[in-house]
């Protein structure tokens, strides 16, 4: 995979941050990086624990808006772009009733990243309950509920970079 390539991560930023970005991954110091900033990866490997702990961010922020039924890894998404997880509307007839039912999808390699960085997937994904278009009240709504948002998105995204080059980080 070609360097540009790898960058597509990091498209939505300035060309400056992008070649810093790039300064790094060429000298292979992003890993060392995130990894004194991240030592540990989390342990919310079951998806028991992954539902908690997305519902324990929706009661304290998002109470409101309508219930998440299910939140899990899964191994068929495949991050590129801006899809790091996948927020569905299932709708289903059962019986003589339409059914709807949130369910969040985090792709199976946030299995094994830190705290912070899963849970940057999982309020971006909450926060498209309520918004559905990545706008300007989607970001606030994001900042709201963690405040070093931007920062997170931005580390989540060079270790995307660092992994399809070097592997990944936390084990
Ligand atoms: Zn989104």
């Amino acid at each position: 995979m070609n360097n540009s390539k790898q960058l597509n991560y990091l498209s939505c930023y300035s060309p400056e941050v992008q070649q810093q970005a790039r300064t790094l991954l060429d000298a292979n110091k992003a890993g060392a990086w995130l990894l004194r900033k991240y030592p540990q990866a989390h342990e919310l490997g079951s998806e028991k624990a992954l539902y908690e702990y997305a519902q324990g961010i929706k009661n304290q922020y998002m109470r409101s808006s309508s219930p998440i039924s299910k939140v899990v890894y899964d191994d068929k998404i495949h991050v590129i772009n801006n899809a790091l997880g996948l927020h569905t509307y299932v709708s289903r007839v059962q019986g003589k009733k339409l059914k709807a039912k949130n369910e969040i999808r985090v792709s199976s390699l946030f299995r094994r990243v830190p705290e912070p960085l899963l849970r940057m997937i999982l309020v971006h994904e909450l926060a498209h309950l309520r918004e559905k278009e990545h706008g300007k009240a989607f970001y606030k709504l994001c900042c709201h509920m963690e405040p070093d948002y931007h920062q997170l998105e931005f580390d989540l995204r060079l270790y995307l970079c660092h992994r399809d080059r070097f592997g990944e980080l936390w084990e």
